[in-house]
């Protein structure tokens, strides 16, 4: 392997750090930021503001790659899957799921995932290593390079949210993920505001409260059963984290952003899907004060899990029953399950066809 700095995931702060000692001023940085983020260039050579024995100098000192499309799937509903190799051969599954006239593109935080809930495929899949903040950013860099989206305006982007919903458990790589926000959302380069970028926790609630300051992109807590029991039986880590503690810490975070906090439910069928369960998570909710939005996820069976998707029907009736209290409850269909792209299928071995 080279010894070369990796660009991307460099700071602005960073980056004219390493310019400083290559002898050049702090405004080369702003250039190359500019080249790199907003025009997504991928060769110095191509820098075309920068004298040629400067392009050569900084094509020696930097690595400027983009992870590897090792496989790629286009679902009959357009959803597109790619899966994607980094330098040391370690591989992550992205999605891109299009919408009428725009889309999100669902990146990953880790190599598997050490949270082990019963009902993920990634879960089922150790933890190999956490994602660098260059290699969760340049995962939507290669979705811009494959939709040819650099240096476009925001109205007229296709890829225009990201939701950090692929592999991983996003807390356990908070530091990286702080780091790959703040570059994503710079106004000089991808320029992807913060509103428009979803981070998904299992519930490592340490990070809940000050989320907001911390990072500032939207938050969603996958809750999927309304008591310790239930979920404690889906989802290892409300063991050590329980429900109680994940309460107190959404209501903090709600009352420093003056929001509402979004839960994502699985509805699973015949576990957490009927009546008493709505009325228990109401219940819950009302407790601690939380102003709450409810996206009902349709459970994507994969090979071996044990658990089966609620019908259509009791999801509809769950729906309505949060509503009648007050509480927002859509229902999410479920894209690009014909490829596996669908939430909690992706894992990072080649697709078996
Ligand atoms: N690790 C984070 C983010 C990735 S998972 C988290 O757990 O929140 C993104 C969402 O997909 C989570 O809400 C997760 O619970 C859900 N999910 C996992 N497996 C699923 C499956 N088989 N079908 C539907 N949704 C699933
Ligand atoms: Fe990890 Fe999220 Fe899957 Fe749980 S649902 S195993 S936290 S990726």
């Amino acid at each position: 392997m080279s010894d070369k700095i990796e660009l991307i995931g460099l700071s602005k702060e960073e980056l004219q750090e390493h310019l400083k000692s290559l002898g050049e001023p702090s405004f080369r940085a702003k250039q190359i930021w500019q080249w790199v983020y907003f025009y997504g260039k991928t060769d110095f050579a191509d820098m075309t503001n920068l004298s040629k024995p400067l392009r050569e100098k900084l094509a020696d000192y930097f690595e400027l790659s983009r992870p590897k499309i090792v496989d790629e799937q286009i679902s009959v509903d357009r959803t597109h899957k790619w899966l994607l190799e980094f330098k040391d051969g370690q591989r992550v599954e992205m999605v891109y799921i299009p919408e009428e006239d725009r889309g999100a593109v669902c990146i990953s935080t880790q190599v598997g995932c050490a949270m082990g809930c019963k009902f993920c495929h990634t879960g089922s899949q150790k933890l190999t290593r956490n994602l660098t903040a260059g290699e969760i950013v340049s995962q939507f860099m290669v979705a811009r390079d494959v939709y040819k989206e650099w240096n476009l305006k925001e109205q007229a982007r296709m890829l225009s949210n990201i939701v950090v919903m692929g592999m991983g458990e996003p807390f356990q790589n908070y530091d990286n993920l702080c780091r790959a926000v703040k570059i994503i959302s710079d106004g000089e380069g991808i320029a992807l505001s913060k509103r428009r970028i979803t981070v998904s926790t299992s519930g490592i609630v340490p990070h809940i409260p000050n989320f907001d300051t911390e990072v500032g992109t939207r938050l969603a807590i996958s809750l999927h059963a309304p008591n310790d029991e239930l979920r404690s039986q889906i989802m290892p880590i409300n063991k050590k984290y329980p429900l109680p503690e994940l309460m107190q810490a959404c209501r903090q975070y709600q009352d420093n952003n003056g929001g509402y906090i979004t839960f994502e439910y699985l509805m699973l069928n015949n576990f957490n899907d009927t009546y008493a369960h709505a009325a228990e998570l109401i219940k819950l909710m009302k407790q601690y004060g939380i102003n709450a939005k409810f996206n009902l996820i349709g459970f994507n069976p994969w090979p071996g899990c044990n658990f089966a998707p609620s019908s259509n029907n009791r999801i509809h009736a769950f729906s309505e029953e949060l509503q009648k209290h007050g509480f927002a409850a859509p229902i999410r269909t479920a894209r690009g399950q014909d490829i596996l792209a669908a939430c909690g299928q992706l894992k990072s071995k080649k697709t078996e066809q």
